[in-house]
């Protein structure tokens, strides 16, 4: 026998396949360690994304949020200037609510900051917290009743002598009912209802009754019979920044800031928030706190404790001076004012007021209807309101043959190229930024006005008017000239027949000739008659007296005197 060992070669030995084993091994590690990085590369992406986002909608909201008050008040700052007299009462009071608006947003920014470092602190006072609830809901009454909302204030003892802050309770209390004014329709009604709870019946029925002796709690309900909150978006409502509706056309103004302080600071009095909501039917907040008497105990000097506490609620008072008819020339350009904010509407009527017939609409929904209804000289209207924003009216009632001739200036809190670019696609004319300088407004209305004459020369010569633009208001006044042409032996087709074939009211057709020809209706009618006899004078043998009834004159004496005074000769020496 001959044994004959095959030796394995050297990529088949032990060693090898040792090594090739090690070789997968950490090949699979790095793929592993690659992946895995690759992975969490792509949740930082995410993260960083999110918080980019969130930033985004802060500066955004925050920014209206600060240009709107600081509009009204450099603003009225410098009507006060330009003149005292006039200005400094009115001025100075909407100065004041403004910037006390404005410190109020800060402060709430600050406080979300420091709440956040836990350095603020709780400073318990013992008081009767009904009567303070009362006192603080006092400040909503002149706001509520501006939105025609009825306040009821319910508590079931008179009088709960307790522990509070009234600082915190203060801002708990009023952000919740600040909103359940916002988010609550005209005619609604918002209930506060106070309640003692001994020790906690409903929430913990397992019985840990040693807990149930001690803690009885303070229950502060809030309900009102708005537009409710969607049940997806219940979870997120306490978070920053967070908008059930964020779009530009949402109701109302705000960060999104309130109701995350307002948890954060009830989390600081040992309490709890919940809340309830059905979407066109209400909400209701319900907040717990634990009942103590350890402060120190405080006599019932309101001032003294809560000194400064009441709200400054941002009442819209600007009502009456916007009702105050504007004692104004009736030959004054009519302008539209379409701003939610009332302040900013007042100072806007500041600005304009000696020049201009002004008319005012609180959103943009009222803002079309006026539009159509009154056709004015031209349209200031701001971006984001409630109902419809500020790019919706540009383009219904630029596509709308009754107003599509009306310069439109878009004023907005939001001055990036984005959203200039935006209004200017929808059809604006013009676009300012808030806060902006009267002078600039009215720089920008003179030159529309200019622009309109631009317009007016061009349609002047109505008849030889014959481009194939396909623009809006060369197609209306073809439409125009039409029906007059196939009426124009017709010597009753006056401004009625020519409204109802048109389909325009008479005011309508009425503002919308005058703004494109300068002419009133009946003498446009009455142009494009001569006009047409003139033709026919130039083309036709037929004597004055028969071209006259052929463009509907059943005077030919009357003719020939208008004719003249159209064309400078009289109708024989034009042949
Ligand atoms: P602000 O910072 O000025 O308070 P805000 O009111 O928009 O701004 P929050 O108070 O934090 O912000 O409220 C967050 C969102 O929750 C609101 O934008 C609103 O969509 C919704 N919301 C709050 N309260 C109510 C309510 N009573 N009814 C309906 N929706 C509400
Ligand atoms: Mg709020």
């Amino acid at each position: 026998t001959l044994e004959i060992i095959i030796r394995p070669p050297w990529w088949q030995t032990v060693w090898a396949y040792t090594i090739y084993a090690f070789l997968i091994g950490l090949f699979g590690y790095l793929l592993y360690r690659y992946l895995l990085n690759r992975q969490f590369e792509l949740q930082e992406a995410n993260r960083l994304r999110e918080l980019d986002e969130v930033k985004t909608k802060l500066y955004t909201n925050i920014s209206h949020e600060f240009r709107t008050p600081l509009t009204v008040i450099s603003g009225m700052g410098q009507k006060i200037l330009e003149n005292p007299k006039k200005w400094s009462i009115e001025g100075g009071q909407l100065i004041t609510r403004n910037s006390n608006y404005l410190l109020q947003l800060v402060n709430q920014i600050l406080d979300l900051r420091k709440l956040e470092s836990g350095s603020l602190k709780v400073q318990h006072v013992q008081s009767d917290i009904v009567s303070y609830l009362q006192y603080l809901m006092q400040s909503f009454h002149s706001l509520a009743e501006n939105k025609d909302i009825r306040l009821h204030f319910y508590a079931e003892e008179k009088e709960l002598v307790m522990d509070f802050d009234p600082n915190k309770i203060q801002h708990i209390f009023t952000n919740l009912l600040s909103n359940a004014i916002k988010y609550t329709p005209e005619g609604g009604d918002v209930y506060v209802r106070v309640e003692k709870d001994e020790g906690g019946r409903a929430r913990d029925e397992g019985g840990r009754a040693k807990d149930r002796s001690t803690r009885s709690t303070l229950q502060i309900k809030i309900r009102d019979t708005g537009i409710g909150i969607p049940e997806d978006q219940l979870p997120h409502i306490f978070d920053r920044f967070y908008q059930v509706d964020d779009s530009s056309t949402r109701k109302g103004e705000g960060t999104g800031i309130g109701l995350a302080l307002t948890k954060e600071l009830v989390q600081l009095l040992k309490g709890e928030i919940s809340v309830k909501s059905q979407v066109n039917k209400g909400t209701e907040f319900n907040i717990q706190l634990p009942i103590s008497n350890e402060g120190p105990l405080q006599e019932t000097a309101r001032d003294q404790i809560w000194g400064t506490a009441a709200g400054t609620a941002k009442e819209g008072t600007g009502k009456n001076l916007l009702n105050k008819s504007t004692a104004v020339a009736d030959t004054n350009p009519l302008a539209l004012i379409i701003e939610d904010n009332a302040d900013v509407a007042k100072y806007i009527f500041s600005c304009l007021e000696d020049r201009y017939q002004l008319l005012w609409a609180k959103n943009g929904r009222q803002g079309i209807d006026m539009a159509f209804e009154t056709v004015p000289d031209i349209i200031i209207s701001d971006v984001m309101m409630p109902e419809k924003d500020g790019f919706e009216v540009c383009q219904t009632l630029k596509q709308d043959v009754r107003t599509s001739h009306i310069p439109i200036i878009l004023l907005t809190a939001k001055a990036d190229m984005d959203s200039k670019l935006e209004g200017l696609r929808h059809g604006a004319d013009a676009y300012l930024a808030k806060p902006f300088e009267p002078k600039e407004l009215n720089i920008r209305l003179e030159q529309l006005i200019e622009l309109r004459k631009k317009l007016q020369d061009r349609y002047r010569n109505t008849t030889s008017f014959k481009q194939q633009s396909g623009n809006i208001e060369d197609e209306f006044l073809k439409q125009l000239n039409q029906v007059i042409q196939d009426n124009i032996s017709d010597e009753n087709f006056g401004i009625q027949q020519l409204c109802r074939a048109i389909g325009l009211s008479r005011t309508q057709l009425h503002r919308k000739i005058k703004a494109l020809t300068n002419k009133s209706t009946s003498i446009y009618i009455r142009s494009i008659r001569l006009a047409k006899a003139r033709e026919l004078l130039k083309s036709t043998k037929l004597n004055v007296s028969e071209i006259a009834y052929e463009v509907g004159f059943s005077n030919p004496v009357y003719f020939t005197q208008v004719f003249s005074e159209e064309f400078g000769v009289p109708p024989s020496e034009m042949r």
